[in-house]
């Protein structure tokens, strides 16, 4: 990948950081599985069964409460589809059957998640997500990995940043030669040299097509992930490999590149496409909301060798120094459908 990347900016000029990151993402997943310890990242789904299950349970409490019959229940980004097995298994116990869509790209990963969801419907995008019954979608880290663009006050002013080769042949940040200060918001344009913001235009897309599907027939829609809310300075582009931070400018295709989901631009696409939005609040307040303690507990009771392990994952899951305040959840539904749980008022 990363010499096909160089070979088309040799050619054809640098290019800006969002299509890198569209370009070096799509080989990075087309190839592998990336989860795990063996892999470069892990997932809370991947720390613990009770992440799906307190999600399995927000979704079936949300189906009841809204009365539905038939529905569909999406995931985007599935990842080893650990996620949708757990929340399945909790919702067969109280909610009705869902068809499952999961909406994938990678082939890869398309082979795990058809192995620990048997049936599940593969869309390459939201666009085919069936529109003709009420549908409940979840996203857990998957804003974070579409490519966002990032603009930064140099020397000429407001430039978007581009990608290029160096005299090494290394691929490096440069910026680009638009002037780009008429879409920095207002109170940005001032910042120091050096300053950058992130946009995530793909983010904003599917938000607006999500919000597009759901009013149609009516449903939810579930998002986590690591961000902050709203435009702001700062520059979230990274690289994991092996669990370890990396160089997001070495080896495309061979590291995950992310970035923080702007969860305020998030929520204005959703609101601006007629949905109700409540959140983000942090990952711990809405897993214990949801009954992650008692689950802990109960899960301990059952399996006393496990007790300690079990209580491990319910801290790293909630904890503010883990992932309790860094990861955010928002909900989003349709205005005929009632509120989710695991919001305060
Ligand atoms: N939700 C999973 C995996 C997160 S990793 C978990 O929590 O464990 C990101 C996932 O999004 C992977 O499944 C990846 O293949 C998928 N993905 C990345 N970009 C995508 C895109 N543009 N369209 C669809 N899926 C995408």
């Amino acid at each position: 990948m990363g010499a096909r990347l160089a070979a088309l900016i040799a050619r054809g000029g640098a290019i800006p950081l969002s299509h890198y990151i569209a370009y070096a993402n799509q080989a990075y997943y087309a190839g592998r599985d990336p989860l795990g310890a063996e892999g470069d990242f892990t997932t809370a789904p991947e720390i613990s069964q009770m992440f799906g299950e307190m999600l399995g349970l927000w979704a079936a409490d949300l189906a009841l409460r809204a009365g539905v019959g038939d529905f569909a229940l999406a995931e985007l980004g599935p990842g080893r589809g650990t996620l949708m097995a757990d929340m399945l298994r909790v919702m067969a116990r109280h909610a009705p059957p869902a068809r499952v869509h999961l909406v994938e790209t990678s082939p890869v990963l398309r082979d795990v998640q058809a192995a620990a969801v048997p049936g599940a419907i593969f869309h390459d995008d939201i666009q085919h997500l069936p529109d003709d019954l009420p549908i409940i979608l979840i996203a857990n880290e998957f804003f974070d990995a579409l490519p966002i663009r990032q603009l930064r006050r140099g020397e000429h002013g407001w430039r978007e940043v581009f990608v290029r080769l160096n005299d090494d042949g290394q691929f490096a940040p440069c910026d680009g030669d638009v002037p780009m200060e008429a879409v920095v918001p207002a109170a940005l344009r001032g910042a120091a040299l050096g300053s950058i913001i992130e946009t995530c235009p793909a983010a904003s897309a599917i938000a607006t097509g999500i919000a597009k599907l759901i009013t149609r027939a009516g449903g939810a829609m579930l998002a986590v992930d690591y961000g902050h809310m709203g435009a702001r300075i700062g520059n979230s582009f990274q690289a994991l490999s092996r669990h370890q931070f990396a160089d997001p400018f070495v080896e495309p295709g061979s590291r995950d590149l992310t970035a923080h989901v702007d969860f305020g631009a998030l929520r204005a696409a959703l609101e601006g496409g007629g949905l109700m939005v409540q959140g983000p609040v942090g990952q711990g307040d809405f897993l214990r909301a949801l009954g992650l303690d008692a689950r802990a507990n109960s899960l301990a009771r059952a399996h006393p060798p496990r007790a300690a392990a079990i209580a491990g994952e319910a801290h790293r899951l909630t904890h503010g120094d883990e992932m309790g305040t860094l990861f955010q959840v928002l909900a989003a539904r349709s205005p005929h459908w009632p509120a989710s749980e695991g919001f305060a008022p």
